[in-house]
């Protein structure tokens, strides 16, 4: 439902949690966030509302600068601390919004390959094909872009990597997407308005773009895969 991240230059998590908080309005169920410290991939989800989440990361803190997070409205399994995201597959974790309407073939395909799954969620599928395509030898990039190319229906996605603190990989059909530009810092939320406190900069995605993140870059690409400009824009969001 919603979508946040940030490669940032200070504690990712308080940031994520925050950010969350300004998409709470539109409902959840359950909540969660990844990060990357010291290049490796930790995750914290909890059920219900983002206290539950703030809560487990006191008892349980997760470090590190760069991170995705998630607000889950369930449409494929049920709302459980397995099925909240972001959904994690060896190392890659991802967070998405809306449906990924051919996850039962993309499963069936999975399955054929020995893949076994811990979820009834269509997005565990994602993380799945994306270290599917990790362990053929792909580089993050490209096996994130290759899973996109394979989904239908519509969503929002960010990918993050295992050993990558530098790196996020967000996707954007059907299912709006905006990417904040700090200083030395970069962002993306499924509205602006969860970047509020964070940027005015703002590049919002088209439909189909896939777009590549560090701290200091930003590069878009279109559905075919040819680099697209997008305008990046001073927008006023009330704080
Ligand atoms: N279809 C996904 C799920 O049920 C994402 C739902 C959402 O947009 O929050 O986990």
């Amino acid at each position: 439902c919603g979508i946040v991240g940030v490669l940032g230059q200070h504690e990712a998590a308080p940031i994520l949690v925050e950010a969350l908080k300004r998409l709470e309005y539109r409902g959840y169920d359950s909540a969660g966030i990844a990060t990357v410290n010291d290049g490796e991939l930790g995750r914290r989800r909890a059920v219900g509302k983002l206290v539950n989440l703030s809560d487990l990361l006191v008892h349980n803190p997760l470090r590190g600068k760069s991170g995705i997070g998630h607000t889950r409205w369930a449409t494929h399994g049920a709302p459980t601390v397995t099925n909240a995201h972001p959904h994690k597959a060896g190392p890659v974790a991802v967070v998405h919004n809306g449906i990924v309407e051919n996850y039962r073939e993309l499963r069936a395909e999975l399955a054929e390959n020995g893949i076994d799954f811990e979820t009834e969620t269509d997005t565990e599928t994602v993380a799945l094909m994306a270290e599917y395509y990790l362990n053929n030898g792909l580089s993050p990039v490209d096996a994130a872009f290759k899973t996109i190319d394979r989904l239908q229906g519509a969503f929002a996605l960010a990918f993050l990597f295992d050993g990558q603190d530098d790196l996020i990989v967000a996707a954007r059909k059907g299912s709006p997407l905006a990417i904040g530009h700090g200083d030395g810092e970069m962002f993306v939320g499924s509205d602006a308005i969860a970047l509020a406190p964070l940027t005015d900069r703002i590049t919002y995605l088209e439909e189909g773009d896939r777009a590549v993140l560090t701290r200091t870059s930003l590069e878009i690409r279109n559905e075919a895969g040819e680099l697209a400009n997008r305008e990046t824009r001073r927008i006023k969001l009330d704080q």
